[in-house]
Parts: C-alpha cells; structure tokens; sequence
C-alpha cells in the first residue's frame, strides 16, 4: 500500500504557481481573487482564511468581503456585479454555505462565467460535462491531478463514485468520464453500495460520514480516494474511509488529513492564474 501525499503534491503545485504568478506580475499583472464570506459560520470562516493565506504565499491579491449574516440576496448580487466589472479581480468565489434566505444557484450564476474559480456556474458545469475548456471545481480537479501524480491513467478502471453533489460528487464523475474511466454513481439511495465498491479498481468517496467505506467493501488492490472531512467527538479529524482496516487492501490510498484536502486550495489558486493569464490574452 502507497499513501498519496496530499501535502507535497500540493506544495510542488503551489511552488509552480508561486513562479507563474511572479511571471505574470513581471508582466503588469496581479492574478487577484476576490473572497465572499455571509455570516459567521465558524468552519467557513476558517476556509476562507486558510484561502487568504494561501493567496499571499504564492503571490495572488485577495480582497476579502465579510459580509452581515442578515444580508439581503440583492446586496450580495450587487457586490458580485461590481466584481464582475472589476479588472483587478480575476477570480470569484462565494463561499458556502449561504444563509437559507438567499438563493445560491442564483448567486453562483450571476458570478461572470471567467471569473468562476470554484466551477459551479451553470455554464462551467454544462461545459465541464461537454468536455470543453471550463473552470472545474477544486476538489475533483485537485483528485484528478493527485492521481496524475501517482502516475494513475484512469482510462478503462471501474470507477465509483459516492456521493453525487454538485461540488464532489457530479463534477467528479464528469472528470472520470471525461478520462474514459468507466464510471458509476452512487448516493443516499443507493440500494447496495457494497455491489458497487467491490467491483470498483477506483473508489472516490465524499459523503460526511466516517466509517462509511470498510475493508469488507473493496477489492484488493483498489485506489481509494477519501474526500469526506469529520471531526469526531474526540477532536480527531477523519475521513469516509475505515482508514486502519481498508488501507491494507488498498495499492494506493490518501490520508486524512493530508490528502484530498491541501490540494482543493491548491486548485483555487491554480484556476485564479489560469483566469489571469487568459484575461491578458
Ligand atoms: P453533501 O452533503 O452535499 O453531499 C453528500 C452526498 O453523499 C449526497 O450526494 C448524498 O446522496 C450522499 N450520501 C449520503 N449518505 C450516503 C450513503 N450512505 N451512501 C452513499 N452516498 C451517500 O456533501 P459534500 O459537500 O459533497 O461533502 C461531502 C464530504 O466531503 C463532507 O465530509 C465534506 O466536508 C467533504 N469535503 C471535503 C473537501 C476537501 O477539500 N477535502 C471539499 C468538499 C467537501
């Protein structure tokens, strides 16, 4: 079994980015990321921090709105507008969980379709799914590019996937078809998700809930991506997989922490560059 180091891949990223980044300002530009955060949602807090951190070290401009949790949908929409229109800012991203009182689909698809760095306006998903050029959402792309990493060519392998959201889930499936895997969904409803995993040379799973995966539902050999972030009672942060008993079984499996997680940052600065360096073209 092969641990996939989440940390030094994201690192030798950031590393790269950092001199794209110095290579553009070179130029006149400054790639810059405007951050949106409504509310006081600790989690969410501490993401968009950890974002802010991370633009700095590779040299990307963060603007940061920390805005009431009582605004209004329409003053939200409104700073998106203004951002949209702004030539400093190259990328945009809303962070979620909004408050219930706002529409989110509403919200991501006023967001300019070049400026998407998270990939979740309806256009970027639509050509995601067409495999054409588009902003792809963090994790999955950050999954995609851990596998590279580790040398895996996903075309041909049974793929499963469980959990189907629009931010793991479905962009995931699209990635892994796109690479000519063959690819099978699984969620909440699925009747027998064992059927599923144990025919699977590559399982992705995202869902919340630790102790999700067990050894008794993988094959031998099998790549297993963990993409689920619990905090147990006991403080410790784990992942959707049995990790001590599945991990035996496994060629090649990421840790949590240190796996999927430091790559999805990684993947944000990389899509503010790329955002950057097309609106210079
Ligand atoms: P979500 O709640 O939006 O979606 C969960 C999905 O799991 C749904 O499609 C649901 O149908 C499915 N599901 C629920 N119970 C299931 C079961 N028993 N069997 C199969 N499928 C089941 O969650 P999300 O936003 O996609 O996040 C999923 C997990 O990934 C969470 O733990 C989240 O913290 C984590 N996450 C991690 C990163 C990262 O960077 N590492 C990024 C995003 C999300």
């Amino acid at each position: 079994m092969t641990l996939i180091d989440g940390k030094k891949i994201s690192q030798s990223v950031k590393d790269d980015l950092k001199m794209r980044c110095d290579e553009l300002k070179s130029k006149g530009v400054v790639p810059g990321l405007a951050v949106i955060l409504v509310g006081n949602d600790p989690a969410s807090s501490t993401y968009v921090s950890m974002k802010e951190k991370a633009c700095g070290k590779v040299g990307i401009f963060s603007d940061m709105y920390h805005l009431e949790e009582q605004t209004t949908e329409q003053e939200l929409l409104e700073l998106i507008e203004k951002l949209n229109k702004d030539e400093k800012i190259h990328g945009i991203l809303v962070q979620l969980p909004l408050p219930k009182h706002i529409d989110t689909n509403r919200v991501l698809d006023t967001i300019n379709p070049a400026k998407d760095v998270d990939g979740f306006h309806a256009i970027n998903v639509g050509n995601l799914s067409q495999n054409k050029d588009s902003f792809v959402a963090c994790t999955p792309l950050g999954i995609m590019k851990l596998l590279d990493e580790n040398n895996i060519n996903v075309t041909g392998l049974n793929a499963c996937v469980i959990g189907a959201s629009n931010i793991v889930g479905k962009p995931m499936i699209n990635l892994l078809l796109n690479a000519r895997a063959t690819v099978t969904c699984t969620h909440s409803k699925t009747k027998d998700l064992s059927f599923h995993t144990k025919n699977a040379d590559l399982i992705v799973v995202g869902v919340g809930k630790p102790n999700l995966l067990k050894a008794d539902m993988v094959k031998d050999g099998a790549i297993v991506i963990d993409v689920g972030i619990n905090r147990l009672d006991d403080g410790r942060l784990v992942g959707d997989v049995d990790f001590e008993n599945v991990a035996p079984k496994c060629s090649l499996i990421t840790p949590v922490p240190g796996g999927v997680g430091p790559m999805t940052i990684a993947m944000l600065l990389s899509n503010t560059i790329k955002s950057a360096l097309k609106a210079t073209k």
